[in-house]
């Protein structure tokens, strides 16, 4: 049974670390397809708007105005800087409008505001009628010209296109000689898209949420069997601890009854009045005692719900020194049994049997863990009875603290297993003081000893009660 619920433990778990690392795996997975998707998208819809004519034709504009200055150049009435500043100068001068035109398109689109756009003139060669190229603006040495949009850093951004546009221009020269100069002009458009992982988180946030909801559900899930399956593997260790204590309990009486009734069956008996009255004896002992057996058994498994109190009022501290007066009777002679009571006079109603009960529970217990030196103490503390029992005996681990009010728990340390019981007593204590709206505690040290804390309010409800 342990190795096989260790084993679906640790199967459990290793199954959500593998199911967990899959999930973690396909989000990442869903992450990255919808980031290429949203690129995608973006840029088929910056293509829809850069494609339309009007755009164009501001292109257009620009390039007309640069082509109009390449007579200038060739006659040295400007330099080349000065011939490419004229491109630059007139792109700006479109650029305003361009984007006025591109936002209210990309509104149009469904183009996120968070993607901007770059055009950059890369290069830009004059071809004269000989066929001499003449490189303007060279793409090796990486000084575009910025067109339109936004100028933003290249390289922190996309590639979208590059475009090629090949257009001429005639060209008179100051001797009268003309020329027709083919001008290879070459422009790329880049895209960056800003708080790109903001935009695609937004778009997967109902994705990642019911993947976090799940991973939460089956974690919970897998905890909860983990707790259920450990809880049922302590009860049915609990129960099989019971019957075996049960078991042994009564091996004894029902051996020494098995031996009187043989001694009264037997002929020598029959005839001797004496062996007969011995024998009846100790059937009558042994008896008494399954039947106290029984009665433990019966009455202490009750919860506090079943338990009927028969109320009276009651001098507490009169009722705990009388309770120690009967006990101080039944401790053995290696015990030193103390007491401190304050006299104070105050009445609370109680069940005098079933609180007694508890008290001398935990004396019993007290005495029967090793406890050499046994102090009862009684103070009315914030309102409450406090009754504290402390002694020197084995003492309860941390880890045992818990449970020892749990019903058939018995600690199972190997040092402890000559103490019988059957782990009901500290149960039917809790479950009395419960039923008087108390609590019962208790502090202890391994090796050291316990102490422990019945606390009853002065007034309690009367729920539990019967009338007399
Ligand atoms: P039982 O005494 O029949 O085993 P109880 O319910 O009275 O059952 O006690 C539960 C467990 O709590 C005991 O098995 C014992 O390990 C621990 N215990 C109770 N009282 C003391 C005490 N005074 N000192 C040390 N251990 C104690």
């Amino acid at each position: 049974m342990q190795i096989k619920s260790r084993f679906l433990i640790a199967g459990a778990i290793v199954a959500l670390i593998a199911l967990t690392t899959m999930q973690g795996y396909l989000t990442f997975n869903t992450y990255d397809l919808r980031k290429k998707e949203f690129a995608v998208e973006s840029r088929t819809k910056i293509g829809s708007i850069v494609n339309q004519p009007h755009i164009d034709s501001l292109s257009w504009d620009f390039r007309n105005a640069f082509a109009r200055k390449i007579p200038d150049y060739k006659n040295g009435l400007i330099s080349k800087e000065e011939l490419l500043q004229v491109l630059s100068d007139s792109a700006q001068l479109k650029n305003t409008e361009f984007k006025q035109y591109f936002n209210e398109a990309a509104k149009q689109v469904g183009l996120n505001e968070n993607v901007l756009y770059k055009k950059f003139a890369s290069s830009i060669v004059l071809i004269d009628s000989k066929g001499h190229p003449e490189v303007i603006l060279d793409k090796r040495a990486n000084t575009p010209i910025f067109l339109l949009g936004e100028n933003f850093i290249t390289e922190t951004g996309l590639q979208i296109n590059g475009w090629n546009w090949t257009f001429d221009q005639p060209v008179v020269y100051e001797n009268g000689d003309t020329e027709s100069i083919v001008i290879k002009f070459s422009s790329s458009i880049y895209m960056k898209i800003i708080d790109w992982d903001k935009i695609i988180f937004k778009q997967l946030l109902l994705l990642f949420f019911i993947a976090f909801l799940l991973f939460v559900f089956t974690i919970t899930l897998v905890a909860y069997s983990i707790r259920n399956l450990l809880k049922l593997k302590r009860i049915s260790e609990i129960k099989t601890d019971f019957i075996n204590n049960i078991t042994h309990e009564l091996k004894t009486p029902l051996a020494t009854l098995s031996i009187a009734t043989k001694t009264l069956t037997n002929k020598f008996a029959k005839d001797n009045t004496d062996i007969s009255q011995e024998s009846i004896e100790t059937i009558n002992r042994q008896n008494k005692r399954l039947q106290n057996l029984i009665d433990q058994v019966v009455d202490t498994s009750l919860g506090y719900n079943d338990i009927e109190l028969n109320l009276e009022p009651v001098v507490i501290s009169e009722f705990i020194n009388e309770l120690c007066d009967d006990f101080s009777l039944t401790v053995p002679n290696h015990v030193q049994f103390l007491r401190s009571i304050d006299p104070t006079k105050v009445t609370s109603e109680i069940d005098t049997f079933y609180l007694g009960t508890a008290i001398i529970n935990i004396l019993n217990n007290a005495v029967k863990f090793d406890g050499t030196v046994l102090k009862v103490t009684y103070n009315l503390i914030d309102d409450k009875h406090t009754i504290a029992i402390s002694d020197n005996g084995i003492g309860i681990s941390k880890k045992n603290k818990k449970l020892i009010f749990d019903k058939f728990y018995r600690v199972s340390e190997k040092n402890t297993h000559n103490y019988k019981g059957l782990g009901l007593g500290l149960y039917y204590c809790s479950q009395i003081i419960k039923a008087h709206h108390g609590i019962l505690d208790v502090e202890s040290k391994v090796n050291e000893g316990s102490t422990f804390y019945i606390k009853i309010p002065i007034e309690h409800g009367k729920e539990n009660s019967i009338s007399r």
